[in-house]
């Protein structure tokens, strides 16, 4: 694409992709550079919202994550001994209709259609980036093979250890949230009483909570299983857990939770770590977005959601811009993402105290959790893509 502008995206995960692919939908040059020698991901669900999902459609996704996702129609909450906590007349659950709905998907599967959905030659494998060096008018990029690119633009996706955020001069800290989460997959036949289980079940307690959803069209059942720790443990998506320390854990609670940690054939451990928000994400040509951005914690299933919303904003606000006004569109999108995707950490943050904490009754704990869905309804309506069409006509152009 003679006279466009050069893109170049650090990392291959769902952030990096999905900015890619949203990109040459507007007919932008981009290329990936990926630092895994082939694509790999973790045996793990992924929850994909609706403000996520909308932008996905729109890049003619629909019928692929139809194919390797199951719908998300809602939530049935529980406390541990299993009496329900009815939050129907909160307005969260406008979010979730048959129209619009999520879906919780295997995220190997998801990146390979993500991968698949790119033309051959746009993602380049074995690519770890060590090195940035802005110029007036490119970025030198250097990679830990001895290869080297340039782009007139650079794209940090590069996840919670982001190469590109140290380059551009910050660094982001893990703080311990005090909790850690067991995960584990099921195939579906391993759990013959949740056949009937087809929105995610989240059971509450006094310091843990317990998640369960099928995916993968109902064949495999993802579980995450939060409980306190007194322990910084590693920051690891797969470090390998103990079972019977689980089952420890959650002595006592609802039948079908014990019955779901009884199918386990292994568990890993995940330590769930906070980060404050950054100051920047942006200098004259380099800017940062998914994790590399706003890592957040995972308790409203929202960081593959806002790393997709960055990549479609990303797409909005560089179709047609000129290599002399690329400053001033990563100003602006800064502008546009780093205060929502601040509030959606601190709505995670919040949603994690509210899920782990004491309360006498269902009912009472039902009336926080409807105040705080009615808060996080804007994380589910907002249309990225619209927001930045927008922002740019405010500014005339
Ligand atoms: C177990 C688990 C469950 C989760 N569940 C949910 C959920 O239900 N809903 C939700 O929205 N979010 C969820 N998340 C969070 C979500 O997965 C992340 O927020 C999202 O993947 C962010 O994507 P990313 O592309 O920014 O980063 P990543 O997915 O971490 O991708 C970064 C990529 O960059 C590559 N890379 C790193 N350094 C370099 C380098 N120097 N050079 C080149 N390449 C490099 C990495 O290899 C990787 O491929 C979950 C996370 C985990 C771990």
């Amino acid at each position: 694409m003679p006279g466009s502008l050069r893109i170049a995206i650090v990392g291959g995960g769902i952030g990096g992709l999905t900015a890619a692919l949203a990109l040459r939908a507007r007919g932008l040059d981009v290329s990936v550079f990926e630092q895994a020698e082939v694509l790999r991901e973790i045996g793990a669900g992924v929850s994909i919202h609706p403000n996520a999902i909308r932008l996905l459609k729109r890049v003619g996704l629909e019928d692929q994550l139809q194919k390797i996702g199951s719908p998300i129609g809602g939530i049935a909450l529980r406390t541990s001994h299993g009496e329900p906590i009815d939050t129907s007349a909160g307005p969260a659950t406008l979010a979730f209709t048959r129209n619009d709905p999520g879906y919780n998907v295997h995220r190997a599967d998801f990146l390979n259609l993500l991968f698949d959905a790119l033309p051959n030659g746009t993602v380049t494998l074995g690519h770890r980036c060590i090195q940035l060096k802005e110029e007036a008018n490119r970025v030198r990029l250097s990679f830990a093979n001895g290869s080297a690119a340039e782009a007139d633009v650079v794209i940090g996706a590069d996840g919670i250890r982001s190469v590109v955020q140290r380059e551009i001069g910050l660094r982001s800290r893990p703080m311990s949230e005090g909790i850690m989460a067991y995960r584990g997959l099921i195939p579906a036949e391993r759990l013959p009483w949740a056949s009937d289980l087809k929105n995610p079940a989240l059971w509450l307690g006094s310091g843990r909570s317990f998640l369960l959803y099928p995916m993968a069209q109902g064949r495999l059942f993802n579980m995450v299983a939060f409980v306190p720790t007194d322990t910084d443990s590693e920051e690891s998506w797969s470090a390998p857990g103990d079972l019977k320390a689980l089952a420890a854990e959650y002595a006592g609670w609802d039948q079908p939770v014990q019955d779901t940690i009884k199918s386990l054939e292994e568990t890993f451990r995940w330590g769930i770590y906070d980060r404050a928000s950054l100051p920047y994400w942006s200098t004259s040509r380099i800017t940062l977005m998914g994790d590399a951005a706003h890592p957040m914690v995972p308790h409203v299933g929202q960081g593959a959601g806002q790393s997709i919303e960055d990549g479609f904003t990303l797409a909005v606000l560089l179709e047609g811009c000129t290599a002399t006004d690329v400053a001033d569109r990563l100003d602006l999108y800064e502008e546009l993402r780093l205060e929502r995707t601040s509030k959606v950490q601190a709505l995670a943050r919040a949603a994690g105290k509210l899920y782990r904490s004491e309360h006498a009754n269902p009912s009472e704990k039902a009336v926080r959790l409807r105040e705080w869905m009615a808060q996080g309804k804007w994380v589910f309506e907002h249309d990225a893509e619209k927001a930045a069409a927008d922002a740019l006509r405010d500014l005339g152009r």
